[in-house]
Formats: structure tokens, sequence, C-alpha cells
């Protein structure tokens, strides 16, 4: 019987790494191939394993890392499982994410529980051992997985992702070499004086990866907005001896979702299943096509300022991004979205300049998650503008916080209202610590993480947008809306329209405060959730509160002009 079930699982590996620099698109690329071969039928899952020390990116700074994401299971994870939940249907969950931190913190715990009888631990054959274990763990749990595509962070040639490439030689050797394909992506620089791009920066990270024993099944060439000539795939087959077909041309594509259309072309996933020996299977791709189609044709346009804090990296605020291009695919309408500092608008700052000589222009603001002080003043003032100008306002997390300080403030009358994150001794902690949260000394891994049921109000614009009596949100906070002022806010305005029901341990109920608006004869759209909707939206499933979001923006610009 035992028999029957190797023989059945017989999972397929493809294992993608970089060379010649980082952020060349190891994400996407990985992603686009899950979607190619999940739409001719194959079941996918995928992994990202980063050579980081941290455990997790939780604890990273979004100026450093770009945004955490988030998923079902509660794992803080690096952007790219983002691309992979927005590009595939694979299921992402802890075992979905792994780094260098995580793999020797259970190998040193495993240490002193004398797990090793005796033995020397070293990066061989332990490091390396635990990290294939993480690799079978995968797909461990799921019976119909035909395909695991494991993405390696980092460079080739970069200390930290030794250990990682010397497990995946091994791993190639244990499950056979038919079972596995070797993807290398690379850039190649383009030079102005030899109006070229180069291959010798590929070649010198093939030769690198070759050092260790990994030869490449295919290259993906990052060529920017320049395209491979046919002599450069020559060069790059013939030095790196991987097949012509092997060679993929992948210059900068936008919007993203068109790049799985370029690689098709390419025959990509033929490829890849012909050095897997699985069969090509007819590929349906049409809700896709139809997607992207809609993406490039979308009619009207709508200007959304977004306020937050890390609006100096591209990425801090990735998944929002997304949800509003969804949104706008949803709405037929091209959403414009800028991020502003919220320092702009806090008077005790040198920069201050008035909402209302930036933000009159827009069509729906947001407020959008974040941590800590600085520039709180500014958003506080924001979410006054757009609530006094009846602005559609959406809040995520950190701005729904902000929300419910600003109504306090400046509605109720509540001076000095706030988080007591900010400021622990305010008068009026209409926002405060989850209670679980109080006594926590650990900073990574213990936030209010993962999905969490939350029931809708009907009659409510979450009702209307949602659809849907009870949803499953991603959370990622410690904070919370401080039920003993609900009554109170209610009364004057503020809806709760999305609830989280527990029993706390002592056997009594409570209620979480998941989303809030205001009455529609204060507001016309004013919504805001304590829980990140955009972890879920994916261009064929946007999420509700986006698209209700751009839909208020589209009516504010019918109502108020261009
Ligand atoms: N800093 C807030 C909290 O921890 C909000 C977090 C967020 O926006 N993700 O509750």
């Amino acid at each position: 019987m035992s028999e029957d079930i190797s023989q059945k699982r017989k999972i397929k590996y493809i294992f993608v790494t970089g060379g010649v620099v980082s952020s060349v698109g190891k994400g996407i690329a990985s992603a686009s191939l899950g979607l190619l071969l999940e739409s001719r039928g194959y079941k996918i899952a995928m992994m990202k394993i980063d050579p980081y020390i941290n455990v997790d990116p939780g604890t990273m700074n979004p100026f450093e890392h770009g945004e955490v994401f988030v998923t079902d299971d509660g794992a803080e994870t690096d952007l790219d499982l983002g691309h992979y939940q927005r590009f595939t249907n694979a299921k992402l969950t802890k075992k979905s994410n792994t780094t260098t931190g995580a793999i020797y913190y259970s190998v040193i715990r495993k240490e002193r529980e004398g797990a090793y009888s005796g033995k020397t631990v070293q990066v061989i054959p332990h490091i390396t051992g635990e990290i294939k274990n993480r690799i079978r763990a995968l797909t461990a749990e799921d019976e119909d997985v035909d395909i695991a595509i494991v993405e390696i962070g980092g460079t080739v040639g970069d200390i930290e992702s030794l250990p990682f490439l010397e497990a995946i030689r091994q791993f190639r050797m244990e499950v056979g070499p038919e079972n596995c394909c070797f993807i290398h992506v690379t850039h190649l620089p383009y030079i102005e004086a030899a109006n070229e791009l180069k291959t010798k920066p590929t070649q010198h990270s093939v030769r690198a990866l070759r050092d260790i024993g990994i030869q490449p099944n295919v290259i993906i060439c990052r060529t920017g907005d320049k395209s491979l000539e046919p002599e450069q795939i020559d060069k790059v087959a013939l030095f790196c001896e991987v097949p012509r077909k092997g060679i993929i041309n992948a210059p900068d594509i936008s919007p993203v979702y068109l790049i799985p259309l370029n690689f098709k072309e390419q025959n990509f996933d033929l490829t890849v299943l012909e050095i897997l020996g699985l069969d090509p299977r007819e590929s349906d791709l049409t809700q896709w096509i139809n997607m992207v189609n809609k993406l490039n044709s979308l009619e009207e346009e709508v200007r959304i300022a977004a306020v937050g804090k890390y609006t100096k990296h591209g990425d801090a605020y990735k998944s929002i991004n997304e949800a509003f291009i969804h949104a706008g695919i949803a709405n037929n309408c091209k959403v414009s979205f800028e991020w502003i500092d919220s320092k702009r608008f806090d008077p005790t700052c040198e920069e201050y300049e008035n909402p209302e000589d930036v933000l009159a222009g827009y069509h729906g603001i947001l407020v959008g998650p974040g941590f800590g002080g600085r520039g709180v003043e500014g958003k506080i003032n924001v979410v006054r503008f757009a609530r006094e100008n009846k602005i559609p306002y959406f809040g995520i997390c950190f701005g729904m916080q902000i929300a419910v300080i600003e109504f306090a403030r400046n509605f109720l009358g509540m001076k000095g209202a706030h988080t007591t994150e900010i400021d622990p001794a305010t008068p009026y902690p209409v926002i405060s610590l989850l209670t679980e949260q109080k006594g926590v000394q650990q900073i990574g891994g213990t936030m209010r993480l993962g999905a969490y049921s939350c029931e809708i109000k009907p009659g409510t614009i979450a009702a209307e947008a949602y659809k849907e009596p009870v949803v499953y949100e991603r959370h990622r906070h410690r904070y919370e809306f401080n039920n003993k002022y609900r009554r109170m806010f209610e009364e004057a305005g503020m809806i709760v329209s999305g609830v989280h029901h527990r029993k706390l341990l002592d056997g009594e109920e409570e209620e979480l405060v998941e989303i809030i608006e205001l009455k529609r004869d204060l507001h016309p759209w004013f919504c805001a959730s304590q829980f990140h909707p955009e972890f879920k939206s994916t261009p064929l499933k946007p999420q509700p509160l986006f698209c209700a979001f751009i839909r208020a923006a589209l009516e504010y610009k019918k109502n108020h002009g261009p």
C-alpha cells in the first residue's frame, strides 16, 4: 500500500534562482509560470526561501523590505507570496515561506533537545537536511499537488544563498534529475556605447551556479526595455549550455499581468513540462486573457490619494496597489493612485501643507496601514479633510484606527483622543491593546495575525459590497477599537458594520470591531476595516471593499466633475 502512495505522489520540482542582480523579477516569473502550468490542469504548490537571518520578515521595517504579506494561517511572509496569490491558486500557508533564520532556529532547537545524538551539527548535512525537509513538507499534506515551484531568494554568489543551492542540488539527486527543472533568472545590462545587451554577466552567473553543481535547464533573460536578438539567444545558449528554446526573452512588461502571456508565446510552459516529462495537456487561459483585455481597454479614470508613511519604498504597499488595479478592472476604470507621505499634512512638520491644497483634486482618499507616531497627526488631518468634504474615504488597519481617532476628536469633541500605541496616557484611549496583547514582550510573530471571521451588518456599505453575511479577512495588528466607546460612537452616527465574535478564556463572549463606516447622511462613502482586505484581492477576484470604494470614487467624480 505504501508503494502505491509513492507511485501516485510523483511530485515534480521547479527551482528558481536569480543571477547578476537582485530584484530581477524571480517572484513574478515564478508566479507567471505557476499560472501557465495551472492553465494546463496541473495543481501547483509554491514556496519562497529567503536567505536572510530574520526568522520571518514580520520584524523588518517596510522601508527595508517592502510589504509583509500575510497568509490565512497567519504567516508573515515575503511579498513574493503576494504575487503567487495574485497569479495562481496555490495554497499559501506557513509552509510557503522560510528563511535562513527559521531553518537555523529549528536546527539549533533540535540540537538543544539532543535530537542529533551527539553528532557535530553542521551546515552539511544538518542545515541542508532541514532545508530539504521544508521543501518536502510543502506538499506533504496535499495529495494532489503535481508540481512544486520553489523560489530561492537572493542572488547566486551571495554567501547566504550557498546552503540553499547546495540543498537543491542534493534534492535533485534524491528525487531524480528527471523530476527537477532548474530555472535561472538573470539580468542582461544594456551598454549604450555598444548598443547591445550584454550576456557576459549571465555567463558568469551560470558558471557560479555550475561551480555549485547546478546546471540550469532554462534561463530567463531580463532585458529591461530592450529585447533579446537572435545572436544573443545563440550566445547565451552556447555558453550556458541551454537549448535555444530554454532561453526566455523577458523584457519589462506593464501591467505585470501580461507577463505570463509573453512567456506563453515563447512556449515556456511547454519547455518546462517537457523537461519534467509531463504531458503538455490543453491550455485554457481564457479568463486571464479576458481580464488582461479588459485591463487594457479601461474607459474611465479615477484619481486616488493614498496616504501613508512608507511612501519612499515602491513595494511597501504592494498588495494595496494591486488591489486598486483589480478594483479598477471590476469598475471598468483606470485607477490612478499616488502615495503621499502623511508628514506633509502634519502641522508640526516643516514640510506641512494644507490637505486641501494637495488633496482637492482626488476622487477618493485612502489611509493605509502603519505603525508608530511619525506623521500620525497628518493622517488625522487627512481623514478630517475627507470626512468634512464628503470625499470617499477608505481606511485600512491603521487607517481605520485613525478614522476612529479623528471622529472622536473632531466630531465628538474628545480632545486628545488617541491610540495607546502613540499616546499611552491619552484621556480617551479609543484604540487600545487587544486583551491578549497585554504583557506580550516578544515582537516577532505575536500580532493578531491571519484570517478571522467577520459578521456583516445588513443594510450597510459593507453588506452592499460583500453581499455575504460572513466573510474571512486577514489581520496584522496589535491594537483595536476600544469597545468602551462603541455605544457612544454608534449614537453619534458611526456604524459598526463588521464584527468578529469570539469567546474569551473566562467563557465571556466578545465582539471585536472589524469594519466601521459613517451613516450615509453624514457621508456618502466612508468605510474602514481593521483587517487588510488587500491580501485577498486578485485580478480575477477583486476585493469587494476595494471595488465599492472605486465605485464610490467614480460616483464622486460624476457629481463633482473631473
Ligand atoms: N499599528 C497598528 C496596530 O498595531 C496598525 C497596524 C497596521 O496598520 N497593520 O494595531
